[in-house]
């Protein structure tokens, strides 16, 4: 549509989504720390901004895809940011996963500046990004909701509003702790498997068809068996979302013991250099814990 965009972060993530709002018809304006990113982003059909102010200024919505609770302030709220320079009545669209308290402090700063906010955290990995199957958990109001769900169609698939604002970002929080114990089910398996000396490949085919099956497992299937950990999704960024999840949990009195170990896990990995790789290295940890 007629629609302006303002794009902030081009990374794994934000990349792929720029680029499907563009071949939706949206006119998307895209600003990222990477000049290269924001270059190539402009030869490729949309266009390019030097700072956050330029991305926004001319903007109905501005989409923002950072990596944490700190870039979202840093981007949103601080000197230079999105809220200074939206129009009053903009939509902000933050689509990072952050703390769900981050998200109810920009919802209430840009309700204090006539500037409406929403969070809608996603699931689907690099993958679902590019092919626009995103799973959007969004916090916010229902008629901000219904104003972004056009836009928010055309990177994702299902699209739920789940309360008020920072609620997309609890039940992120929750995907990720089911994402990560997943990951570390099958991590144990296939390393189980492996000095069991079973054929992997084979295994790992008729578990995905029965109760054991998971995205988890459909998804890093061929990249575990080749011992792929290039990301996808960062353990550096799963640490965060694991410190997310137990804060949140405790806060609320819910128990999450495996949620807490799988956290450690992740957290044994980061200290050990593998921070840049793909989750899916929790294969790693259990073969070290193994002493392979
Ligand atoms: P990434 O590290 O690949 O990209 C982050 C981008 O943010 C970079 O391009 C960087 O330039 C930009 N950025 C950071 N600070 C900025 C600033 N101050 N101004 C402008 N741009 C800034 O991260 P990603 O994997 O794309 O993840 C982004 C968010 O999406 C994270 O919150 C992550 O947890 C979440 N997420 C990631 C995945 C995945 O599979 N990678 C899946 C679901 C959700």
């Amino acid at each position: 549509g007629n629609t302006k965009i303002g794009f902030i972060g081009l990374g794994i993530m934000g990349d792929p989504m720029a680029r499907n709002l563009l071949k939706a018809g949206y006119d998307v304006t895209a600003f990222t720390l990477e000049t290269e990113k924001v270059e190539q982003f402009a030869k490729d059909g949309g266009k390019g901004a030097s700072s956050i102010a330029e991305a926004v200024e001319d903007a109905d919505v501005v989409i923002t895809m950072v990596p944490a609770s700190p870039q979202v302030e840093a981007v949103v709220l601080h000197e230079g940011g999105v809220l200074e320079n939206i129009r009053e009545g903009g939509l902000i669209i933050d689509m990072s996963s952050i703390t769900p308290q981050t998200s109810i402090e920009v919802a209430a700063a840009a309700k204090a500046k006539g500037v409406r906010a929403i969070d809608a955290p996603v699931s689907g990995g690099e993958a679902g990004a590019i092919e626009a199957v995103l799973s959007i958990m969004v916090g916010g109001e229902q008629e901000d909701f219904d104003a972004a769900k056009p836009i928010l169609e055309t990177l994702g698939k299902t699209i739920v509003l789940c309360g008020p604002a920072g609620s997309g970002q609890t039940v992120k929080a929750a995907n990720q702790l089911i994402v990560a114990v997943n990951i570390e089910a099958v991590a144990e398996a296939v390393v189980f498997l492996k000095k069991s000396g079973v054929d992997l490949g084979a295994a790992l085919d008729v578990l995905n068809g029965g109760l054991a099956g998971s995205t988890v497992l459909t998804r890093k299937k061929d990249s575990i068996l080749a011992g792929d950990y290039q990301p996808g999704f960062k353990i550096d960024l799963h640490h965060k979302d694991m410190g997310i999840v137990t804060d949140a949990a405790r806060a609320v009195g819910a128990a999450v013991p495996a949620g807490a170990l799988v956290a450690q896990l992740v957290a044994s990995l980061r200290a050990q250099g593998d921070g840049g790789l793909d989750h899916s290295a929790l294969v790693r940890s259990v073969k070290r814990l193994s002493g392979e």
